[in-house]
């Protein structure tokens, strides 16, 4: 067993304690939280806050060599086209790139991650990786003849990941076809299948869903994709999708950097259990534009954390993504970031019964945040993994 006290420690789930003592056992299980010394146990004296382990909702591991390889602020279209310029590279590469980004994740504090994959690339590290993964396979489609094909492909690849967690997901609105989110609809109606999807990261999207106008039409031009059968669908690409998703799981949209305040009541109305994800350092890189994330406190909604992947961010750091949200939004205050980073992460991926939360019986690993203005983050503000 092993104490650590810390100038304050946030539980998560309860109050900060001043002066706190976190005890753990040697395989990291909290044993007490308080204000007491354990007899016989030493006691390790930090300066700064204790917290539990980060969860990052949000992940490519698959494209961690496409780091400093896109151009930044050029928008979603461009973006895409240069990660299909240069993701597909050497395997031996790719997967260097990969060990070297989930190993910076550890010592970034983070213990989960919910990472979107399109093959089986990244298997072998997360089987091997301290952190835990929850994978979601990822199928894209436009053209509804597709649909079948793409759908059995990712259940082939769900077979190979196993024993690890999995679950199939659609990218976007406007990579998904209506057949292909009906299958993924019927497959989420009748299984255990966390859904996680990217969501109006720009106006274009929007565009496409509402006129079918704008740089995705150019795009489906530029790859030589017939969708003629598409017709705008007059509202926001939210609500146009919303209803080709299950209410039997939990549902996280992703970025939401032009969703507003009507789809979000949209939302609130319709019989879905959804989280948001928030990957504000990517936005900035791709869109430079941030969600409006005030809009969506005090919704009642869960929302986490992600860092998306090294194609549109210079690092996979939780703290990184709270630090920007608190430079842009002051009303932000420190614990409810630390609640996004932590408690509300673990309960999306399902993980919240190790994860999450200072709470005696879990596992959620310790982070040392040294380095803040009083309760505020700073740029010196730094996170130290603890166990
Ligand atoms: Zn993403």
């Amino acid at each position: 067993m092993k104490s650590f006290r810390a100038d304050y420690v946030f539980p998560i789930n309860a109050d900060p304690i001043k002066n706190g003592i976190v005890t753990v056992d040697d395989n990291g299980k909290i044993i007490s939280i308080d204000n007491y010394m354990q007899p016989g146990t030493p006691v390790q004296q930090l300066s700064g806050i204790i917290c539990p382990g980060f969860i990052n909702t949000h992940c490519h591991l698959e494209l961690s060599h496409l780091r400093g390889k896109t151009k930044q602020g050029t928008g979603l279209v461009d973006f895409i086209k240069d990660v299909q310029q240069y993701r597909n590279i050497d395997n031996g590469l790719i997967t260097e790139a990969a060990i070297k980004a989930d190993e910076d994740m550890y010592n970034n504090g983070i213990v989960a991650v919910g990472d979107i994959s399109n093959n089986a690339v990244t298997i072998p590290i997360k089987t091997n990786s301290k952190i835990k993964y929850h994978t979601f396979i990822e199928v894209f489609s436009f053209l509804p003849e597709r649909a079948n094909e793409v759908f059995e492909n990712a259940l082939e690849l769900q077979r190979q990941f196993k024993p690890l967690s999995s679950s199939i997901t659609p990218h976007a609105p406007y990579s998904v076809s209506k057949e292909l989110f009906k299958l993924i609809k019927t497959y989420s109606d009748g299984n255990l299948n966390l859904l996680s999807i990217h969501n109006q990261e720009t106006e274009e999207e929007n565009k496409f869903y509402r006129y079918k106008l704008g740089n995705f039409v150019d795009l489906y031009e530029h790859f030589g994709i017939d969708i003629s059968y598409f017709k705008p669908q007059a509202r926001n690409s939210i609500q146009s999708v919303l209803p080709l998703l299950s209410n039997r799981q939990n549902i996280l949209f992703v970025h939401n950097t032009c969703t507003n305040l009507k789809d979000i009541y949209f939302v609130k109305r319709f019989d879905r259990h959804i989280n948001w994800c928030f990957c504000p350092n990517a936005n900035l890189y791709i869109e430079s534009k941030l969600p409006k994330v005030d809009l969506f406190v005090d919704e009642g909604f869960n929302l986490t954390l992600g860092t998306d992947s090294l194609a549109s961010n210079n690092e996979l750091s939780i703290l990184g993504e709270m630090r920007t949200l608190q430079h842009h939004f002051s009303s932000l205050s420190l614990p409810i970031l630390l609640e996004w980073a932590t408690l509300n992460g673990a309960r999306f991926l399902g993980m919240d019964d190790e994860l999450g939360s200072l709470e005696i019986g879990k596992t959620p690993g310790l982070n040392l945040i040294t380095g803040l203005d009083g309760l505020k983050i700073t740029p010196d503000t730094q996170v130290k993994r603890l166990i």
